[in-house]
């Protein structure tokens, strides 16, 4: 009995021993637990209450975990929140001791339940990792990344779970995607403008062959040879009459230019007109002697070019072109000789006329009947028309074969004009003149050869006045020279009619105010003002009359 009570004193010592053991420990946990070294936590189960402690309460590791960046967070088999670090708690917009005891439930939106349970039911066999929605404050949805380890703890195995914010994540790659479709819908854009493009090229290629053939079919098709020149002159396209007639081939033509080709004394003027032509970008005109390749004779030709322009007015080709005119040219010189015969042979019988009708004249009146004598006046006014018109064909045959010679010297111009008027107002008695050329002005010329372009200047004037029988005569200086000028009130000419009034045998074709004459009066004037180092020209309104006129260099 006393051996029974011994052991049974000896088993309570032991038993105290363990218990008072125990209570060291619960108060070094406790301890613990108050100065922050271990987390734990105590919940209240079917057993009563639990106290729950991390195993490796490591103050490193806490630390670590409490300012990851991600949110951590450890549940109990039921789902209950035993452990979370403050981010955690902040991604889900709670203050930390709110979160702790939680049901992770509650962070779980419907959507994401079915997700959420497969994936803890499965954890708690082997580790997870998984992108889920969250619900957080205000019912908002956050997109994370849970990644779920099983924890070994004292109080048995948790299950820990990581979350990663994938808000921003998310949002960038919402950016990006936005991105990229808009960059899809760029290159979309862009292919098919590209295609647009390509089709464009393709028409326009197709269009510009079509117009290239045409051109060239053209080119070849025309009698005439025929060039293009770029904006500097340089020839880049000559068709297939060129070469036939040239005999160069494509290199030699370009090596050679015009130097071979064109007679050496045309060379010179047409050089200098093309390079004109070049500088101001009017056309180009001359006539020159081209070399057939075939015999090395010379033919005349007429080369005319004009400048092609951009939309912007800049010139960016030349059409030339080469016709043959040594037919014509030699249908002119036939008629030029024919010319001069004719007046020529005109000229005599009509001198021996006019003498005959002078003798006549000079009889007195009363040893002619008077009819007579009228005839005679009549005879002779026609007379002197046809001699003017025979010097005048006389004279232009002169100038065709370069003859028209004559002596200059000093001239008193207004001393001249006076008699010259004088012997108008004898000629014209039914027109007005005005002679306001009175200044001194001293010239070198031939007296003969200004009277009659003045002369001429005054028959058109009244020629082509039908209605207005005023003229004025005036002289005017202009800086070395003086302008002699002729004023009518008469029909007057258009700005096309001017340019070609001073060509030969050119007149007006108006039905309405046809007067006679051959269209060599201003021509022979040009030359023989020409021949005076002078200029001639006109201002003229049609309807109103016009002002033609010479200037002279002064002595
Ligand atoms: P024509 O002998 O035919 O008059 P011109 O050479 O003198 O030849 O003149 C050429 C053309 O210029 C004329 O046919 C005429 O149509 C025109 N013309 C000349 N002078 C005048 C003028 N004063 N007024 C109007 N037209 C003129």
């Amino acid at each position: 009995m006393e051996q029974e009570k011994d052991t049974y004193y000896k088993d309570l010592l032991s038993e105290n021993e363990e218990l008072r053991m125990q209570l060291e420990e619960a108060n070094d946990t406790i301890h613990a637990i108050r100065t922050g070294q271990v987390d734990a936590f105590v919940v209240e189960s079917d057993g009563g209450h639990q106290l729950y402690t991390l195993k490796t309460a490591d103050q490193t590791y806490r630390v670590f975990i409490e300012k990851m960046n991600e949110g951590a967070v450890t549940l109990n088999r039921d789902g209950l929140i035993l452990y979370s670090n403050s981010r955690f708690a902040s991604m889900m917009g709670m203050p930390l001791e709110k979160v702790l005891g939680l049901s992770f439930d509650k962070f779980i939106p419907k959507l994401s339940r079915k997700k959420f349970n497969k994936l803890i039911a499965n954890s708690w066999e082997e580790d997870c990792k998984e992108e889920i929605i969250l619900q957080g404050k205000n019912d908002s949805l956050i997109p994370c990344l849970l990644s779920c380890n099983t924890l070994e703890m004292d109080e048995g195995i948790a299950l820990s779970l990581i979350l990663t914010d994938l808000t921003i994540l998310k949002e960038a790659e919402q950016q990006l995607k936005q991105k990229n479709e808009e960059l899809q819908a760029a290159q979309n854009a862009t292919k098919k403008l590209n295609d647009k493009l390509e089709d464009t090229v393709r028409e326009r290629k197709s269009e510009l062959f079509i117009s290239r053939e045409h051109f060239r079919l053209l080119a070849n098709n025309i009698p005439q040879m025929t060039w293009t020149s770029l904006p500097d002159g340089e020839a880049n396209f000559y068709n297939q009459q060129w070469y036939d007639y040239t005999r160069l081939g494509n290199f030699q033509t370009k090596e050679l230019a015009l130097k071979e080709i064109v007679h050496p004394d045309d060379l010179a003027i047409t050089m200098e007109k093309y390079k004109a032509a070049l500088a101001s970008g009017n056309v180009f005109e001359v006539e020159n002697h081209y070399r057939n390749g075939a015999d090395g004779s010379y033919r005349w030709h007429l080369n005319r070019a004009i400048p092609l322009h951009n939309d912007d007015g800049k010139i960016i080709l030349w059409v030339g072109t080469a016709t043959d005119i040594e037919d014509q040219r030699k249908a002119m010189e036939k008629k030029d000789e024919f010319i001069g015969i004719a007046s020529h042979e005109l000229k005599t019988p009509l001198t021996s006329l006019k003498g005959y009708l002078q003798l006549l004249a000079s009889y007195k009146k009363d040893e002619l009947p008077p009819s007579i004598k009228t005839y005679v006046e009549k005879a002779n006014s026609s007379m002197n028309k046809l001699q003017r018109l025979v010097n005048d064909l006389l004279d232009v045959s002169k100038i065709q074969a370069g003859r028209l010679e004559y002596k200059l010297g000093k001239i008193n111009l207004a001393l001249l004009i006076a008699s010259w008027v004088e012997n108008a107002e004898h000629i014209y008695p039914n027109s007005n003149f005005h002679n306001q050329a009175n200044d001194d002005f001293w010239i070198d010329g031939n007296a003969e050869r200004l009277e009659q372009v003045l002369m001429n200047l005054i028959n058109n004037a009244v020629k082509y006045s039908p209605d207005n029988k005023n003229i004025i005569i005036k002289t005017l200086r202009q800086g070395d020279k003086v302008r002699v000028s002729v004023t009518d009130f008469g029909i007057g000419l258009s700005g096309e009619q001017i340019e070609r009034i001073f060509e030969r045998f050119y007149r007006v074709e108006d039905k309405k105010f046809m007067a006679g004459g051959l269209g060599m009066g201003l021509y022979i004037s040009a030359e023989i003002i020409n021949a005076h180092n002078g200029k001639i020209g006109v201002e003229s309104t049609p309807g109103k009359g016009s002002t033609f006129y010479f200037d002279l260099p002064l002595i």
